[in-house]
């Protein structure tokens, strides 16, 4: 306690954290779609999981919905970051819709995986979370049946291929580093010739922010991260957290959802946001910290990030300027 009276508080900021580059490009899809078509421009599915960012990607004149049937034919349609089936695009071509795809590039290179495998003849096993967009998204690309969604050990130890000799592997992006190693050693034990991805299907972001979480997450008392509920990589940022040993860790929205009395008893608050939290939500986490305590923030970094993504042909800016 300070000679005002305003308790110590140490905040370690997790760094990695916030916005991805497929996160960035995806609402910059929106953005840039709104500027040239005009507003309404339809997004189907939340264009991240982030209710910040969709209200005000509404409030520039982004309509949200969940299926296509929704749009009409005459306005542009952007799918969101997370992917989409491959009969959405197909759906949206028959009725010769103007349809732009903020599929992160890192999501379309399992969809392209996925692909590869199944012409190569393999049965695919999608480790992953049943029902989430990326998901649905990836099990899509290929015709029902092709692909067999593996979530938990048991689902691995008691998977029964046709032909155990001729499986692949794919993963969703925003796993758990961890719990997707253990899941994997016990599908290779089993299978030995499982075709695994060339690189990580866990993307960079998704890896980087957790271990970001790892390397502050024994020091903290209170691991606080930014995220909606939806947000998968969000919520394993704070599963990292908690196996780490952060004795206490859990989602907030913003600065409004801290439940101040586990703040006021931990000394030591480590700070996150996942991959679709925008940083000024972070700022107004810190701000709020400030506003009550004497704080000693100190950055944690454990690698830097420079990815970035191009946005699509339709809205780079010498596209149509030729017409
Ligand atoms: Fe792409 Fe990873 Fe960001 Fe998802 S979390 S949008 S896969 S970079």
């Amino acid at each position: 306690v300070n000679s005002e009276g305003r308790k110590a508080k140490t905040v370690l900021l997790a760094s990695p954290r916030g916005f991805c580059a497929g996160v960035d490009r995806a609402i910059q899809i929106v953005e840039e779609s709104v500027k040239k078509y005009g507003a309404p421009v339809y997004v189907r599915h939340e264009i991240v999981h982030n209710k910040h960012v969709v209200t005000r990607l509404e409030a520039l004149g982004a309509i949200f919905v969940e299926e296509l049937d929704e749009c009409p034919d005459d306005r542009p349609v952007v799918f969101s970051a997370h992917g989409v089936p491959k009969s959405v695009p197909k759906a949206a071509a028959a009725r010769e819709m103007n349809f732009l795809d903020a599929t992160c590039p890192l999501v379309s290179k399992v969809h392209v995986e996925a692909e590869r495998h199944h012409s190569n003849g393999k049965h695919i096993l999608l480790i992953g979370h049943e029902g989430h967009p990326e998901v649905i998204g990836t099990m899509g690309q290929l015709a029902p049946g092709e692909i067999t969604l593996i979530e938990t050990e048991d689902d691995a130890h008691n998977y029964q291929p046709v032909d155990p000799d001729n499986l692949a592997l794919v993963t969703q992006t925003t796993l758990s580093v961890d719990d997707t190693a253990n899941l994997i050693e016990i599908l290779q034990s089993r299978f030995p010739t499982l075709a695994l991805p060339y690189k990580e299907d866990i993307c960079y972001a998704t890896t980087n922010r957790q271990a970001a979480v790892k390397a502050i997450a024994a020091e903290c008392d209170l691991l606080l991260v930014i995220g909606s509920q939806t947000s998968s990589n969000s919520k394993r940022l704070v599963e990292v957290g908690q196996n780490i040993g952060a004795d206490e860790a859990y989602l907030i929205s913003s600065a409004e959802s801290i439940d101040w009395d586990k703040v006021d008893s931990a000394d030591t608050i480590g700070l996150s946001a996942g991959a679709s939290a925008p940083e000024y939500l972070m700022d107004g986490v810190i701000a709020a910290l400030r506003s009550r305590y004497e704080v000693s923030l100190r950055e944690v970094e454990v690698t830097k990030e420079q990815v970035v993504f191009r946005l699509p042909r339709q809205l780079l800016p010498a596209a149509g300027t030729a017409a």
